[in-house]
């Protein structure tokens, strides 16, 4: 019997950090009917897979928001709707790893409108912020960022950052983006950014240029938002971006 208490102290203690982090002491594994016709509503990516990737979908979708503490900030709550979309843009994003979930980030902020960040004194849609474990999002903006297929949208930006640092920081998830894919993805990257300064690139928008992090995380947003003309434009850095990724969404163009 002692024994069988000192084996289970490992697991008690994960249940209390779990239940104090999430509210809840299992993952879960299942999405309500209520939630998967939502999805089938309002979620394009999700519309376009075919039956059993969408059963995975929602599985994913499940325990994603499990896995998480959504809080509200400067409103009364995240609504099940506000939960469902914001776990739907972080598996779109990570569905070539069934096994990545976006870890290390324990807390998701959403605020109603664009918020003040303390980090940098400046007024943002959006913050990734890894030494507090937390994705911060304005609504407002994710939802637009899903309106129009322009190549912009702040969740899969955000999601982008966050999937770069979950790779980088050593933790359950870590070190799952394959190396050689990823030097050539930089190599790509730093020749493209290179070509928006001088003006001769013109399919990805100028913030692309800023560093590493913000060029891949604007090629996420074309990647899932403007497939095609992306690999018409580019379509090495398109091919690279969906080996690094493991997953192909002009595949789901021709659905
Ligand atoms: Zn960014």
């Amino acid at each position: 019997m002692k024994y069988l208490l000192l084996f289970l102290i490992p697991f008690i203690a994960r249940w209390v950090v779990r239940y104090h982090q999430t509210g809840s002491i299992f993952p879960a594994f299942y999405l309500s009917a209520k939630h998967k016709d939502f999805l089938e509503k309002n979620f394009e990516f999700y519309q376009k897979l075919p039956l059993k990737s969408k059963q995975t979908f929602e599985r994913r979708v499940a325990f994603f928001i499990s896995s998480k503490k959504f809080i509200p900030r400067e409103m009364d709550q995240v609504t099940w709707e506000m939960k469902v979309l914001i776990s739907a843009a972080a598996i779109q994003l990570t569905f070539g790893f069934p096994k990545v979930h976006l870890s290390w980030f324990r807390y998701i902020l959403v605020y109603p409108e664009t918020f003040f960040s303390q980090a940098n004194q400046q007024h943002h849609k959006g913050e990734v912020n890894p030494r507090a474990k937390t994705i911060v999002l304005s609504w407002k903006h994710f939802v637009e960022g899903y309106l129009k297929p322009d190549g912009r949208n702040l969740g899969l930006h955000e999601m982008a950052h966050a999937l770069r640092l979950e790779n980088r920081i050593m933790n359950e998830e870590y070190n799952f983006l394959d190396h050689e894919i990823l030097e050539q993805w930089e190599a790509r990257a730093k020749r493209t950014m290179s070509e928006i300064i001088n003006g001769t690139e013109s399919f990805f928008r100028k913030y692309g240029s800023v560093n590493n992090e913000e060029f891949f995380a604007v090629a996420v947003e074309n990647f899932f938002e403007r497939p095609l003309e992306f690999k018409e434009r580019h379509p090495k850095t398109y091919l690279t971006l969906s080996q690094l990724l493991k997953q192909d969404p002009v595949l789901l163009e021709k659905n």
